[in-house]
């Protein structure tokens, strides 16, 4: 299949787009301004059931709607384009909508390393194993999704692009950090790049011999949005020559895959491409978050799960909708999200729950609830850290006080009257640090 992208300026030459109503048409034109947007054939269709557009998971996960946009905002919008206005006005406005909305959730800056006084902007490296690279030329993806929190990468926010263009820096920086044993490929979606540009990036890692790089990963949703990706793009066979030559080099090949529903492991092309990643040796780990309107039923996740592993591959995390973007559209409080998660976990089978979660990629690290419970009368949710900005943290369970429609870390409270949580005290130490090295000059 040639890929055919669908934006703004062409969405309504989409097969099956006859079937929104007028108004649904408005929606994807006013809110289309502010939240990203973009399909492709793939999606619309063979993913999309047309014919249910109103209640369709991705339809809902692709194309703007209405309500994703505060009605302020989105009559804010609505009047301003009614008007014709020019577009630097129109993007004046959704910029300044998209500041409203979080735009870099979770503390972001406070991940970007430094060599000396240069600030590798391509770079994040939060937990101490794991090193996130945002290569330049990926900061793109088949398809964008509604409740994206990269946003920002997308929609020509200025100064929030996370992006770095050379090698050398990543290399030099790993090669002084014996500590970071994974390299993950991020972005938007780094399987956007050409194959020949992947394989850029990794022949300098592998060639650069360095001995503390065991993993390599990529973050992708090409399974999900274009798995023509890995079978019949003009170099699919290149990538998979590049993923051939990681694991020859003896590495672990990690290919996060985002799932969000499962009906998109349903087609032939998913399960071909499953099939042939798997094929060089690669490992296929998921994750996606609980959002409402598209997955907040524990059927779906079982099914999921269950789908994934006859696929082999291994569900990896279930996260939080992170607080940023159309979020109040996605929404889910912490305790459906626990719900949600051992309705699912119990109905599958052992080989299922490597999963873990549901997970908050919050700024002091991820944090799983595990539950709520009762303590000598007192309703609380029992946490832990499943990463931390400070390992130390990892795994020691914390209590915050009950909250029924607490939807983020910011909205709990520590249990039993305590003042703050464990942590609180040295995660300010760190935004001090960062607030004084800030003088340091940008990489871009
Ligand atoms: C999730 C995440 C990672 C990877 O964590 P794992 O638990 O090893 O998968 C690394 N960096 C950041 C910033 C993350 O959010
Ligand atoms: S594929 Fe990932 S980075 Fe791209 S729009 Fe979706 S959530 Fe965002």
């Amino acid at each position: 299949m040639k890929y055919q992208s669908y934006q703004l300026h062409n969405y309504t030459s989409i097969e099956g787009i006859d079937k929104l109503s007028a108004a649904g048409r408005r929606a994807i034109e006013i809110t289309g301004r502010v939240l990203p947007f973009k399909a492709n054939n793939y999606v619309t269709g063979e993913l999309i059931d047309w014919d249910n557009i109103d209640e369709d998971p991705i339809f809902t996960l692709c194309f703007p709607r209405k309500e994703m946009l505060q009605s302020t905002h989105f009559k804010q919008m609505e009047q301003l384009v009614a008007s014709g206005a020019s577009d630097a006005r129109i993007k004046e406005t959704a910029d300044a909508i998209r500041h409203t909305l979080n735009p870099n959730p979770a503390g972001q800056h406070l991940n970007v390393p430094r060599i000396g006084n240069i600030r590798l902007n391509g770079i994040q490296h939060k937990y101490r194993e794991t090193v996130l690279f945002f290569p330049s030329q990926g900061q793109t993806c088949h398809a964008y999704c509604t409740f994206c929190f990269r946003w920002p990468q997308f929609s020509g926010m200025n100064g929030m692009k996370f992006a770095m263009k050379e090698t050398e820096l990543l290399t030099k920086y790993l090669g002084k950090h014996p500590e970071v044993t994974d390299l993950l490929f991020t972005g938007g979606d780094p399987l956007t790049m050409s194959s020949s540009c992947i394989a850029g990036y990794v022949d300098a890692l592998l060639d650069n011999r360095l001995q503390n790089i065991q993993t390599i990963r990529f973050g992708t949703k090409a399974f999900s949005y274009w798995p023509y990706r890995f079978l019949t793009d003009h170099d699919s066979d290149d990538l998979m020559r590049v993923f051939d030559r990681i694991v020859r080099a003896g590495k672990n090949l990690a290919i996060m895959a985002h799932f969000n529903h499962p009906v998109e492991l349903s087609t032939n092309a998913v399960q071909e491409a499953i099939r042939r990643v798997r094929s060089t040796g690669a490992q296929i780990r998921t994750q996606s978050p609980v959002l409402n309107h598209i997955n907040n039923r524990p059927k779906l996740w079982a099914e999921m799960w269950r789908k994934q592993v006859n696929l082999n591959c291994i569900p990896y995390y279930m996260f939080v909708a992170r607080d940023t973007g159309a979020r109040e559209f996605f929404d889910v409080p912490l305790v459906d999200c626990w719900d949600i998660f051992r309705r699912a976990y119990r109905q599958v089978s052992g080989v299922c729950r490597t999963v873990r979660g549901p997970s908050m990629s919050a700024t002091p690290g991820k944090i799983q609830i595990l539950g709520a419970s009762e303590i000598r009368g007192e309703k609380v949710f029992v946490l832990r850290f499943l990463q931390g900005r400070n390992p130390d943290w990892v795994d020691r369970p914390f209590f915050a006080k009950f909250d029924p429609e607490a939807s983020w870390l910011n909205m709990l409270v520590p249990a039993f009257g305590e003042q703050k949580f464990f942590f609180e005290d040295e995660l300010e130490a760190l935004y001090h640090d960062d607030y004084r090295r800030s003088e340091a000059k940008n990489f871009e």
